[in-house]
């Protein structure tokens, strides 16, 4: 995930929520890729902050360094140098059809290569692990499945050796933006960090869309395309989502105390993760030390998989020149 700071509500259902589950299930790495950030742009002296509010939302919400590996991807150079060999197998036409390469060139004059080469970083941070499945969102299907041509034209070229990993679909659909923007993000201004305070919740949720057609209280609304209710199903209980369709449809409670229930609903689900975040926040050694000893149990499995990589592709010289 990217340091953007502070997780919001998008990273929380679309992700983080599930990655606490998936720890329970695998061997997990779970990595702040702060070598991706840099090709957004922005003052590098606002990231380091980024990457230890993340580390702690990532603690937050219940990702265990007992159960899983929690590290920040410039701590493990092997995933740039990963990326970088990884360039002799990608076909450039392969990264021009990638359509988030397309919306986001869109933005530059002159295009960063690294806005080109984002999935090859990404292939790496995938197959340095050799891991043999990814939790991705529908947005980043199509790149997984450059990850798996790329492990294909390598094993091709070198000789079997990554595996083709499957992607992790979740089940909890498109989660739009408060805004009914397609995307939740923080650069869009249309989420709430999962650590705001209570006031800052209701402030951006009742600035919510919904339904277009209910425009007085009078009128009955229609929950099944309200983003409102499609929020109460992921943060209130089934008897409140029940009763929050029914009184919708019948037009007996209005728009604005609607999201007011939705609004304590998310301060409710996410005051366990307020309350150990600050805690986390006291301790700053005790993140340190959480990501010096992901990043020292990375190292070791990425240096392992390196080995094989450089001495296939004939970049063990000094071994290599006596065989
Ligand atoms: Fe949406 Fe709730 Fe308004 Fe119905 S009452 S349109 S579910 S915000």
């Amino acid at each position: 995930m990217q340091p953007t700071g502070e997780a919001h509500l998008g990273n929380y259902l679309g992700a983080l929520h599930r990655w606490v589950e998936l720890q329970e299930r695998f061997d997990c790495l779970w990595c702040i890729v702060d070598d991706h950030a840099i090709t957004a742009g922005g003052d590098p002296r606002d990231l380091p902050k980024k990457v230890v509010d993340l580390a702690v939302s990532f603690l937050a919400v219940g990702l265990d360094p007992e159960k899983s590996i929690l590290f920040v991807q410039s701590d493990v150079s092997e995933h740039t140098e990963l990326a970088w060999l990884f360039n002799a197998v990608t076909p450039m036409g392969d990264l021009e059809r990638m359509t988030q390469y397309k919306d986001k060139a869109q933005r530059f004059e002159s295009v960063p290569v690294g806005i080109l080469n984002y999935p090859v970083l990404q292939a790496a941070d995938i197959l340095l692990y050799r891991a043999d499945a990814v939790p991705v969102g529908e947005d980043q299907r199509q790149h997984l499945e450059l990850t798996r041509e790329i492990a294909r034209k390598w094993n091709a070229g070198y000789g079997d050796f990554f595996p083709e990993p499957e992607a992790i679909i979740g089940d909890e659909g498109r989660i739009l933006g408060l805004d009914g923007n397609a995307k939740m993000s923080k650069s869009l201004g249309n989420t709430v960090d999962i650590m705001a305070e209570p006031d800052e919740v209701w402030a951006r949720v009742r600035t919510a869309v919904t339904d277009p057609q209910r425009l007085r209280k009078s009128d009955p609304g229609r929950p099944e395309l309200c983003n409102v209710h499609s929020l109460h199903r992921h943060f209130s209980s089934p008897d409140v989502v029940e009763d929050v369709a029914h009184q919708c449809r019948g037009a007996l409670r209005g728009c604005v105390e609607c999201k007011h229930i939705l609004s304590d609903s998310i301060v409710t689900t996410f005051a366990p993760m307020r309350e150990r975040a600050a805690e986390l926040r006291a301790q700053p050694e005790r993140i340190r030390d959480i990501l010096d000893d992901g990043a020292t149990r990375a190292r070791v499995l990425a240096r392992e998989t390196m080995a094989v990589v450089r001495q296939r592709m004939g970049l063990d010289w000094r071994k290599g020149w006596k065989r």
